[in-house]
């Protein structure tokens, strides 16, 4: 059965030294003149339109569409910004397996982030391997994760231009959150402790497959069905 691949970008593509997380809260309080305290938000795992609404909650700035424009046109530039001035990665196997993939099935890979779609691509071409990826789901317009994952689904299958079951479905993440989405659209899912989980944090969740990073062959006997 061939195979559709959708990738998270944080903790599982590569690592940005946190310039997700510091720009965002930068854009905020630049924007809206508070200072960069965000409380007790979390980041990991979680769409950026969740993320932010948190902030805006936490600073009493407004939900609405008006603001959320506001920040996402800001923060682009202090994404870059945040990128050029901190160490950062791709993550090991990435390339290899991303290539492994490509090879045996020859056709589109996807995205399933939490990011932006905006900024899903501008972390991808800083590290150079955007053009190893071809759509996705993005986390502009949902708060929960497993919406997201419903909307990579349907762009695969519009990318694809063929029906996409959920068995097809190859999902790589590094938060239980990931996890989460894959099996709410019943998809398969395989979790990479190169984020901010363990391993054993991770294998509590149950995946597929639980791997400490993607050079594990466990990975590429997937893609190949040994
Ligand atoms: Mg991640």
């Amino acid at each position: 059965m061939s195979q559709v691949w959708l990738f998270d970008i944080d903790g599982t593509l590569i690592h940005s030294g946190g310039a997700g997380e510091t720009a965002a809260v930068r854009t905020v309080a630049s924007l809206f003149q508070v200072d960069e305290t965000h409380g007790e938000t979390h980041f990991a795992g979680r769409t950026d339109r969740a993320i932010m609404w948190d902030i805006f909650r936490f600073h009493q700035i407004e939900q609405n569409e008006a603001n959320w424009n506001r920040f996402q046109a800001a923060y682009v530039t202090e994404l870059q910004n945040q990128l050029q001035q901190r160490p950062g990665g791709v993550l090991p196997g990435v390339v290899q397996l991303v290539e492994a993939i490509q090879q045996q099935f020859a056709r589109p890979i996807g995205l399933l982030t939490g990011n932006t779609e905006a900024a899903a691509w501008i972390k991808l071409k800083h590290f150079a391997i955007d053009h190893l990826f071809h759509f996705g789901g993005f986390g502009d317009q949902h708060c929960d994760r497993n919406d997201v994952a419903q909307s990579a689904m349907k762009n695969a299958a519009r990318q694809l231009q063929q029906e996409v079951t959920p068995e097809q479905i190859w999902v790589v993440g590094d938060t239980p959150n990931d996890i989460r989405c894959a099996r709410s659209i019943g998809a398969n899912v395989i979790a990479v402790a190169t984020g901010n989980f363990s391993f054993q944090q991770l294998a509590e969740h149950q995946p597929d497959l639980v791997i400490h990073d993607l050079t594990d062959p466990a990975v590429h006997e997937v893609v190949t069905g040994d």
